[in-house]
């Protein structure tokens, strides 16, 4: 075995699985992504080679994967929540099989669950949500009609620059402007922040959240303002972060109150 590619866990270093850390800690080779935490790369050995992802591009990253792991060294690919969920590690295991390296792919928290639980928003729920659709809001094609007709929680990665555009492309395909929603930016790492509003709202409401940040759209929104305060604090230099919930506009006379 020689490539493995690693899911890091969506921010906080402890998510990151006990095989993931295990193979880290005895790699030759880390190549990582931005996004993944600092104390993750600490992990490697010292005398491991440590390669940032970022200047690099996708073919380049494939070709240093095959070549290394041709070279007979325990290579960990570090990538941010799960390899297999928008982290193009699909890509880089067509590139192994292709060449012939044998690789081993190490699933991780994705932030796609992760991100929501940090916040109190279970992206399931009983009687409220049986169903989840994920997106990505980067996409030039995205299909709003499917997504407006889509029951349960909407789920968007990438979503952040683009809020506007996909909160009123939801609602013009028939989405309830007042369906709870909300955006979570940092998730599961000490500055988090949790922004609840309706989707009416939630471009304007989000406007000052920080990258990486997931939109969350469906009715378990709103039962972040329940669970959230009341869950123990798993970060250990700030209290639970609080939740901030937008006002609603001014003009929405059209608006039903939201849900929460
Ligand atoms: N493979 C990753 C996703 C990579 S795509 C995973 O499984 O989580 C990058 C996108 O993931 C970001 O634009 C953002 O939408 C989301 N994301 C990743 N980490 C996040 C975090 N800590 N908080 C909020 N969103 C996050």
């Amino acid at each position: 075995m020689s490539v493995y590619l690693v899911g890091a866990g969506p921010g906080d270093p402890r998510l990151i699985t006990v095989r993931g850390l295990e193979l880290l800690r005895r790699c030759d080779v880390l190549v990582h992504d931005r996004l993944v935490a600092p104390e993750l790369v600490a992990e490697a050995p010292a005398e491991a080679l440590r390669i940032s992802r970022e200047p690099l591009g996708q073919v380049a990253i494939n070709e240093l994967l095959v070549a290394y792991g041709r070279s007979g060294l325990e290579v960990v690919r570090l990538k941010g929540g799960d390899p297999f969920v928008f982290g193009r590690g699909g890509e880089e295991a067509l590139a192994l099989a292709e060449a012939g390296v044998p690789f081993e792919v190490v699933p991780g928290v994705s932030s796609l669950q992760a991100v929501p639980a940090s916040a109190g928003i279970p992206i399931t729920h009983r009687g409220l949500a049986s169903q989840m659709t994920v997106f990505s809001g980067h996409d030039p094609d995205i299909d709003y009609r499917a997504l407006a007709g889509a029951p349960g929680t909407l789920v968007a990665f990438m979503a952040l620059s683009n809020l506007e555009a996909i909160a009123a492309g939801l609602i013009a395909h028939g989405k309830d402007a007042c369906t709870p929603s909300a955006v979570v930016s940092r998730g599961t790492l000490p500055d988090q922040r949790t922004v609840l509003a309706s989707l009416h709202d939630i471009a304007r409401a989000a406007r000052e959240l920080e990258s990486p940040a997931l939109l969350i759209v469906g009715k378990t929104a709103a039962l972040a303002e329940r669970v959230a305060p009341a869950q123990t604090s798993r970060f250990v230099f700030s209290s639970q972060p609080p939740i901030e919930r937008a006002r609603p506009a001014q003009h929405r006379e059209r608006l039903r109150e939201p849900a929460f």
